[in-house]
């Protein structure tokens, strides 16, 4: 074991959405930050890859294997670089709605309050905004919850035929607006991520230590287990230790609920910060499933997500509970999520015998329904012979079917309307849903609460048992929220940094 014997203020571990968030909050105040991060630089000819080449099949894949619901293996569709999932994500950046966080009535039961208000959030919110470029447009959507900043530009173009099938929906009385999307305007990469917006600033302080290839196996903590006192990591083939005042978990809802998992000890074999049994526990993946409209002219299948529609968010006629979200998916050959749905593909090649990706791409536009699920103690993340295990069946399915079926009659309805001349009807629409693979909306895994005994974390994300251990990203979510919850892992990313800065003196 090798021993880094400096000591330093804050460990960050894992440097995605919410840990290059974090360490970058907390460098810009003074601190001394080692950022301990897997992965390292992802090649910018892997970013945003808008090819065939999405479907490969180890795209996107690290080699570890983690094993599923049915006990097989499977290989996880994660990043582990600098910036985590977002260099890979749709960049689209949704605050969460108002009464999400008093806990919303679904089909089939009750989502848990969050214990903070949307007021708590919204300053946060606007923080978040401003550093990842969020372009859009305020107002445009009606369910969007209230404001007091613009965005920092205006949505960014969309190809023309989007537009033309946005007045589509618009004449079946939907209310479509711009996506809020993460944007850098850069010519080499234009859609932003955590590692661009958050990492490269801190990069440039003398305060942050940045450590790539470093895989955090363990926290050590005193006999009493009240104190993390070493994090020790993978380095290189070497086993290494470090030390700080104190530690942020950030590794993702599946990592992080696996390292406190794997830092069992004698004194706490159910895992370490884990009096509760919650560490893994909760485990809620955002229900979703893509729906392929034929195009009546070719498009290019390069193009971003463009438009989302909320008028299902909290139900629909003689539906009164809350069925979800659609967005415009954005081209086939750029949707690293859709490459993961293979049984969309294998539909799509019996509708359209004898045609490549290419022409798949360029003849069809993609969409997604998202749906919320409820927390369940029995979808978990545990550890099976030291590696992560994953059981998992998805909830609330009626309503997110029924958003699906409604959104396929919204479809037919607009390729019945002779105005809109930009799809074309079909025999069917092939669907799939996210696999379990998809994991990169995963969250809830570490709940926050002010219950030590139904809870992992308090509402500032400090662990009940372990008085220097913060986690600050998706694990801590009672709830699923209704669609992609990128910016409220960031938003509160910096909420929490900025708490610790304030128990820390800065
Ligand atoms: C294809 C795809 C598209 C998406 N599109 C959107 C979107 O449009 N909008 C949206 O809001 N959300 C989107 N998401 C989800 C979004 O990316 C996540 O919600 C967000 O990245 C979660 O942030 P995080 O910090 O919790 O985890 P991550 O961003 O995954 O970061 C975790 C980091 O921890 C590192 N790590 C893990 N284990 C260890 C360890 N043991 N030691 C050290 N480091 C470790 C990882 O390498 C990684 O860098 C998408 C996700 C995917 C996969």
């Amino acid at each position: 074991m090798i021993i880094d014997d400096r000591q330093y203020d804050v460990i960050v571990i894992g440097s995605g959405a919410a840990g290059a968030t974090v360490a970058s909050a907390l460098v810009d105040c003074g601190l001394q930050v080692l950022l301990l991060e897997r992965g390292g630089p992802m090649p910018l000819s892997d970013q945003n890859v808008a090819d065939v080449d999405l479907f490969r099949k180890d795209r996107y894949h690290p080699s570890e294997q983690w094993f599923g619901t049915d006990g097989d293996p499977f290989s996880p569709q994660t990043i582990y670089a600098f910036g985590g999932n977002t260099k890979i994500w749709g960049g689209v950046l949704e605050r969460m709605r108002e009464r999400e966080f008093g806990g919303l009535h679904l089909q089939e039961g009750s989502s848990p309050e969050w214990g903070l208000g949307y007021n708590d959030l919204e300053p946060w919110y606007a923080k978040a905004e401003a550093l990842y470029r969020v372009h859009g447009e305020r107002g445009s959507d009606p369910s969007a919850p209230p404001t007091r900043s613009d965005y920092c530009a205006a949505p960014k173009p969309v190809e023309p035929f989007l537009s033309e099938l946005c007045q589509g929906l618009e004449r079946q009385g939907l209310h479509p607006y711009p996506l809020p999307i993460s944007w850098s305007d850069s010519p080499v990469d234009p859609s932003g991520d955590a590692e661009l917006f958050a990492l490269d600033s801190a990069r440039q302080s003398k305060g942050l230590t940045l450590r790539g290839g470093a895989t955090v196996v363990q926290l050590h903590v005193n006999p009493a287990g009240t104190e993390v006192r070493g994090v020790e990591a993978a380095i290189d083939g070497q086993r290494w230790m470090f030390s700080a005042h104190q530690v942020v978990l950030a590794a993702g809802a599946i990592n992080s609920a696996s390292i406190l998992l794997r830092s069992a000890t004698d004194r706490h074999p159910r895992g370490l910060g884990n009096g509760s049994d919650q560490v893994g526990r909760n485990l809620m993946k955002l229900q979703q499933t893509s729906i392929l409209q034929l195009a009546a002219v070719p498009n290019s299948g390069r193009y971003g997500r463009s438009y989302g529609i909320t008028d299902f968010l909290w139900g629909d006629q003689n539906v009164s509970f809350p069925l979800g979200a659609i967005q415009n998916g954005g081209g086939v050959l750029q949707d690293a999520l859709f490459a993961e749905s293979p049984p969309v593909l294998s539909l799509v090649a019996k509708l359209l015998p004898n045609f490549g990706l290419e022409q798949l791409a360029s003849r069809s536009i993609t969409w997604w329904a998202s749906s919320p699920v409820l927390p369940q103690a029995h979808n978990r993340v545990s550890l099976r012979e030291g590696r992560i295990q994953i059981n998992y069946v998805p909830n609330n399915r009626e309503a997110h079917d029924r958003l699906v079926y409604r959104w396929i009659d919204v479809l037919k309805a607009m390729e019945a309307d002779p105005e809109c001349q930009v799809v074309k009807a079909a025999p069917t629409h092939p669907r799939g849903e996210a696999p379990l693979s998809a994991i990169g909306f995963a969250c809830g895994t570490c709940c926050m609460g002010d219950n030590p005994a139904t809870s992992v974390v308090d509402l500032q994300g400090r662990s009940h048992e372990l008085s220097n251990l913060t986690i600050a990203d998706a694990s801590v979510f009672p709830s699923c929220p209704m669609m992609g919850f990128g910016l409220t892992v960031i938003a509160n990313a910096i909420r929490v940094g900025h708490h610790l800065r304030e128990r820390l003196g800065r």
